[in-house]
């Protein structure tokens, strides 16, 4: 069993209270590694540490130096980048293709953010005469972030690679059930010279560690990722200390293809859209829509495709691999059973590897349609390898069903016709829409962020940098 202690203040310690809870690989269901279960006691000492790098070395380090840093513990991801996708496979299951491609991006955002660290500056804004007025943009201070287990490197990069380039000193709880790798990169970055408690890593379970962290009045920010109903607690314990929070949350996201589409691109990225890291994306494609006079050409050319997908051990590295935990098999098997129960038609299945560990969260991947506009998976999300087919009628029948959900994330529009393609654009409700493509090479540099349940705020590209910082207006009479 390996042991696994956060990092407070640049020490690795374990829980105050001595208390740890067990990593299971989801391809065999075996326990293999123990976390601290940390309480409040261990959020405090996080929070004092990173406040204490904020008023002290963190926060003298100027912006060029900062970068530099960020620099250095990109180079360091990418030196250690075998073992770290090695790790973050086991703890979550997924394939070792995608988790070296989760590892190159979390690499590629400590690369971006590092070159941005010193290209965030202020205004000079014209105003009376004789007065000079300037805009600083100033870092918040100690900023708190709650990853969920599904991307772990990647979404813990993501955010606080942009913090700490703004300046800010960093939290970190990782998700409960995957998150190892967070504070073995956390290691990298203070061996790369992140100066100590710049950036600290508690363990624990969502309602003692990562709601003591969100409830604690020495945050200044609290950045979200995970489940809309936890995103409302999260806001709701923000608010009562009067400090913004990004919400990164869920979403239902339709691949609208129309009759003109170029089939050979499109489908392979619709089949991956719902494939990759088992559907559990936030961002997965899960909805298909097609345009009805093409209906049938379409699904019997993605049926063939979709019945290809193969599902193994990390390992095995195939298309595929378990979902996270026995308690999302059983969530996602529940919405294929009520599926089938409810008379709808499947389309096709993908394919278990023969032999697989018995303790393993498999589930094989179904594509179903046509599936009625009011049934739960036209709009609830699965966070599984379940992809549901719709027919629609025009450009507006389209528009209607792909904001038809509580949710606006992501959405990709296939079409040959530009015109068409932008009036799509402009009228799908959600924060990114990919034309022709979807989810291409990692998006590090893209505003990334919902509309509507998917949540607020930006992470990614220069924009979220913009969110780590706040604007101080200084006015001078002359
Ligand atoms: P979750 O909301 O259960 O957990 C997310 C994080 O919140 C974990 O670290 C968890 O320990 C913590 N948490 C749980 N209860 C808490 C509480 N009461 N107070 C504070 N923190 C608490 O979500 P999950 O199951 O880890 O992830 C799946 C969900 O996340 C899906 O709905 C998915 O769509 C969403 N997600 C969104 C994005 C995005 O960028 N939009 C990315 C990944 C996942």
């Amino acid at each position: 069993m390996e042991t696994y202690l956060n990092l407070i203040g640049g020490k690795s310690v374990p829980a105050r209270d001595g208390r740890v809870y067990e990593h299971l690989c989801p391809s065999d269901g075996r326990p293999f590694a123990t976390a601290p279960r940390s309480g409040a006691a261990d959020v405090d000492d996080a929070v004092k540490a990173a406040r204490a790098a904020f008023e002290g070395a963190w926060g003298r380090t100027p912006a060029v130096e900062r970068g530099r840093i960020l620099m250095r513990i990109a180079e360091a991801i990418r030196r250690e980048a075998e073992p770290l996708a090695a790790l973050e496979a086991k703890d979550t299951g997924k394939p070792m293709k995608q988790a070296r491609a989760d590892i190159a991006v979390a690499a590629r955002y400590f690369e971006f953010y590092a070159g941005a660290a010193d290209k965030l500056h202020g205004d000079t804004i014209p105003f009376l005469e004789g007065y000079t007025v300037l805009t600083w943009r100033e870092p918040l201070g100690v900023t708190a972030h709650i990853v969920p287990w599904n991307y772990p490197a990647q979404i813990f990069a993501r955010s606080i690679a942009a913090s700490l380039a703004a300046g800010n000193a960093c939290v970190v709880k990782p998700g409960e059930e995957a998150g190892l790798s967070i504070v073995r990169i956390a290691e990298l970055a203070h061996a790369a010279g992140l100066p100590e408690g710049a950036l600290n890593v508690v363990f624990g379970i969502g309602e003692e560690a990562g709601a003591a962290l969100a409830a604690h009045p020495d945050i200044d920010h609290l950045s979200f990722t995970g489940s809309p109903e936890v995103g409302a607690l999260v806001q709701a314990a923000a608010a009562k200390n009067h400090v913004g929070c990004t919400l990164e949350l869920g979403g239902k996201s339709p691949q609208v293809i129309f009759a003109d589409a170029d089939l050979e691109a499109c489908l392979p990225v619709v089949v991956t859209a719902i494939t990759q890291n088992a559907g559990q994306t936030c961002s997965a494609g899960s909805r298909v829509l097609v345009e009805k006079k093409a209906y049938d050409a379409v699904v019997s050319r993605l049926a063939e495709r979709f019945a290809q997908a193969r599902v193994g051990t990390h390992e095995m590295d195939l298309d595929m691999g378990a979902l996270i935990s026995e308690t999302q098999r059983k969530r996602v098997q529940g919405y294929i059973d009520r599926a089938l129960e409810d008379g709808i038609p499947v389309i096709a299945r993908g394919k278990l590897e023969p032999g697989l560990p018995a303790g393993g969260f498999y589930v094989e991947p179904v594509l179903f349609g046509p599936v009625p506009r009011a049934n739960r998976l036209a709009c609830e999300e699965v966070f599984g390898p379940v992809l549901a087919v719709f027919p629609f009628e025009d450009e507006e029948d389209a528009i209607r069903l792909a904001n038809g959900t509580p949710y606006g994330l992501v959405a990709g529009v296939w079409t040959r016709d530009l015109g068409r393609a932008l009036r799509m654009a402009k009228g799908i409700r959600t924060g990114q829409v990919f034309l022709n493509a979807y989810g291409a090479g990692g998006g590090v540099e893209l505003p990334f962020g919902g509309f509507k349940h998917s949540g607020h705020g930006r992470e990614k590209g220069f924009e979220a940098l913009l969110g780590f910082t706040a604007v101080k207006t200084v006015v001078i009479r002359h």
